[in-house]
């Protein structure tokens, strides 16, 4: 399996000129033969040859550099490589109804790609014409299991580089069978993050909460100023930096959570969110945009299979908030406010979002058919994911309701 991962890179003042001679020699390699290939066509329009190939391209290639020295200053490899794309940019445009291809501007199309020659030693990459590496930063778990690297994309954004590296992985592993006693209900929230049936809650991180505020700050700022000044391009950069790091740092909160659930458990279950259905209750739009719960999801849904273990998805309409997670009673008053479960019924007393993880539970492993409606699942004492990661273990408002499960 193909896949990737993105790092930033830290190149010397050296690198970064050789950098953006690269993006420059790639672009104008890109822009010459978009131009060659057009005429070309236009010339020969229902001739036998009506266009030019990529091999037609890579040998004109060879006439360029000699006419255009400065060409040797960069990789060979990724000239070509430029031609590569134009041609699939050319394939699109003819046999899958893209647009027709459109000249590559600086600033807007800085990147040039690496096919052949790269490794990784220590924190650097190194690649022909950077053979002492250039300094990078990147997630550890992703760059652990780069074995096979088959291409690198270096790219610039909002004034800083950064390299994507396509490699393989081995296959994935068989799936764990589904398993009620090692499986959990995922309750996501706007309080809290996310609470699972096991009592570990997750909150929200503080950290992201901080970011969201300076950019609200900085948006505030930028509207003060003057339009087509260097003060408000200089603010624009800087908020597409902090943008770029909200994103990072919410992606990171997601890769851990999600690696610990699908590390810990075999069966894993979640409400399928509809999430323009809840966006319909103003007051709870933004936190639940905030959240990114879909984004969430999907990282789930990649980790469980990477980790060979089962989600279960249930339908959001299935009332696992107003359901006692003891008895099965049917609290229709519950309101969004209440934190608090408490059962008219059974006496139950419980934490609003616990009891929904614990019907979340119940509700996907009687869907798979591991268990009878009318049979509560056995609820084994669970560690939670304490030790994995540092979440604080929720203390149940009455002691006593994990007992309660066992019961059934
Ligand atoms: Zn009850």
């Amino acid at each position: 399996m193909i896949t990737a991962t993105k790092v930033k890179l830290y190149p010397n003042q050296a690198q970064r000129v050789l950098l953006e001679k690269h993006f420059g020699s790639t672009r104008f390699v890109y822009n010459y033969f978009l131009a060659k290939r057009d005429e070309y066509y236009i010339a020969h329009k229902g001739a036998k040859k009506s266009s030019l190939s990529y091999f037609d391209t890579n040998k004109l290639l060879t006439g360029l550099k000699k006419q255009y020295p400065w060409l040797y200053e960069v990789n060979a490899q990724s000239l070509q490589m430029s031609l590569r794309f134009l041609d699939n940019a050319f394939k699109e445009f003819f046999h899958n109804n893209a647009d027709h291809p459109r000249f590559r501007k600086k600033g807007k199309d800085d990147y040039f790609a690496i096919p052949q020659y790269v490794k990784i030693k220590g924190n650097r990459i190194c690649f022909p014409k950077f053979k002492e590496g250039i300094r990078f930063r990147g997630s550890e778990e992703k760059l652990s299991e780069i074995k096979d690297i088959r291409q690198i994309v270096i790219t610039k954004d909002a004034g800083d580089y950064f390299c994507s590296i396509i490699y393989e992985v081995e296959e994935k592993p068989e799936k764990a069978p589904l398993s009620a006693e090692n499986s959990v209900g995922i309750d996501l929230g706007i309080e809290k993050f996310a609470t699972l049936s096991d009592g570990t809650a997750i909150e929200n991180p503080h950290f992201i909460e901080k970011v969201e505020e300076r950019i609200k700050r900085m948006q505030r700022q930028l509207s003060k100023k003057k339009k087509g000044s260097k003060n408000r391009r200089k603010l624009r950069l800087k908020l597409q930096r902090k943008y770029r790091k909200l994103r990072y740092t919410r992606e990171d909160f997601f890769d851990k959570v999600s690696t610990a659930i699908a590390k810990r458990y075999d069966t894993i279950i979640i409400e399928d969110l509809n999430v323009r259905g809840m966006m319909q209750n103003h007051h709870i739009a933004k936190s639940i945009g905030d959240a990114s719960f879909y984004a969430f999801k999907q990282k789930l849904l990649w980790k469980a299979d990477k980790y060979g273990k089962n989600v279960v998805e249930i339908g959001r309409f299935e009332p696992s908030s107003k359901l006692c997670s003891r008895c099965g009673h049917l609290k229709r008053d519950l309101k969004l406010s209440d934190r608090v479960y408490h059962c008219d019924a059974c006496g139950l007393t419980i934490d609003r979002d616990l009891n929904a993880a614990i019907n979340i539970r119940k509700m996907g492993l009687i869907k798979v058919g591991l268990v009878r409606p009318e049979f509560t699942p056995v609820e084994k004492a669970t560690s939670g994911l304490l030790g994995l990661y540092p979440y604080r273990q929720m203390s149940l408002v009455e002691a006593g309701s994990s007992e309660a499960q066992a019961e059934g």
